[in-house]
């Protein structure tokens, strides 16, 4: 019986910490790393709750990769859910990305919409349409080597 009700308590503590989600912008984000705020909507991107030194590195790589040095995306927050997609916001500042090509920060589009936020900070045009030839040599990692080799 003590069994028992320790397991039901295990559930317990585990419906609570699931959380309902869907109000992403009220909680606190998961991490700050380079000065960026950074919001995890998926439970299978366990890296969030590890530091984000990996995230951290790609950041800092692909914003070096645009032009930019430093914490250039000061400010800005990036919003990581479950599913496909990615989309950068001039305006808001923010930055939207999936994790349907793996769970891990190597899969994350991160150097793409790091672009489209540095273009426009660098040139005042997020180049929507991919014209700078740079786009086509951007690293894709994926989830079988580190994010970023130095
Ligand atoms: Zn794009």
């Amino acid at each position: 019986m003590k069994r028992g009700s320790t397991e039901v308590a295990l559930l317990v503590l585990g419906l609570a910490a699931s959380g309902c989600g869907g109000e992403e912008e009220a909680s606190p984000p998961a991490l700050v790393t380079n000065e960026v705020a950074v919001f995890v909507d998926d439970p299978e991107a366990t890296w969030a709750g590890t530091g984000g030194s990996e995230l951290s590195a790609l950041l800092s790589f692909s914003v070096t990769y645009w032009g930019g040095s430093g914490n250039a995306l000061a400010g800005w927050s990036l919003h990581i859910h479950h599913g496909g997609g990615g989309s950068t916001n001039v305006e808001s500042r923010s930055m939207s990305m999936g994790t349907e090509l793996g769970p891990c920060v190597g899969a994350l589009p991160v150097p793409h919409e790091v672009g489209h936020a540095m273009l426009y900070l660098l040139t005042g045009d997020p180049d929507g349409h991919h014209t700078d030839p740079r786009w086509k040599t951007l690293p894709r990692p994926g989830c079988h080597k580190p994010a970023v080799t130095s």
